[in-house]
């Protein structure tokens, strides 16, 4: 069973991940974007870890709707509303429950899946970060090490795509050829599950 201290593992390891690619992900949003996805991200996860910290929620529930609730109003990009729809719907989704279980989890993510492609309208294949949180979602079920790998492939698989959401889009053919930000940052969400298990 996942408790309270493997969500705050989650949410400290993507925080330090996402410290850690912070330039990277604002390289890959130069050419298709406006070079701020990393410092986005960062903003965000920091405020995420600090609120998390002085607020100590005790639910796995309570602690991705907190988090998502950072996102949304520290994150000024696309991403942070994006972002934090995910982990707040995630969160609702997995209820008051003091633990819940990795298939609850799988199917919690896939409620906040849904909630992403809800608010930005962006389907598989329109080179967002859709393109690695689906694939992830669905290899949840063989464990956090198979949706890690998903999450990677399915970022990979996006540059050779068009952008049709998002500022990428705007370059229309001109996208073609670079891998999405987004979906590299939520390939370092998918890949902290790993680093909260422990695997
Ligand atoms: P902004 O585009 O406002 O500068 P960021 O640079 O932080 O915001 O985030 C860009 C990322 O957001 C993109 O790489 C893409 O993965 C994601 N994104 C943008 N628009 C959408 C959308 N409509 N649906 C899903 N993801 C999106
Ligand atoms: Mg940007």
């Amino acid at each position: 069973m996942l408790d309270a201290d493997f969500f705050h593992r989650w949410m400290a390891a993507t925080a330090a991940s996402v410290d850690r690619e912070a330039e990277r992900l604002t390289a890959l949003d130069s050419p298709i974007g406006d070079a701020d996805h990393g410092t986005n991200m960062q903003r965000g996860f920091r405020a995420v870890t600090a609120s998390l910290e002085k607020e100590a929620p005790q639910t796995p529930g309570e602690i991705l709707t907190l988090a998502g609730r950072q996102l949304i109003s520290t994150v000024g990009g696309a991403s942070g509303p994006l972002y934090g729809t995910l982990l707040r719907r995630t969160g609702k989704a997995l209820g008051d429950a003091a633990e819940v279980s990795p298939e609850q989890l799988a199917e919690a993510l896939g409620a906040g899946v849904d909630g992403v492609m809800a608010l930005g309208g962006a389907a598989p294949g329109d080179k967002t970060m859709i393109d690695a949180l689906v694939p992830a979602v669905d290899a949840l079920g063989e464990g956090f090490v198979a949706a890690r790998a998903a999450a990677d492939e399915g970022a990979e698989a996006t540059i050779p795509l068009q952008a049709r959401k998002g500022r990428a889009s705007y370059l229309g053919e001109r996208s073609i050829g670079h891998q999405d930000p987004g979906a590299t940052s939520s390939a370092l969400l998918i890949a902290a599950l790993v680093e909260a298990a422990g695997e």
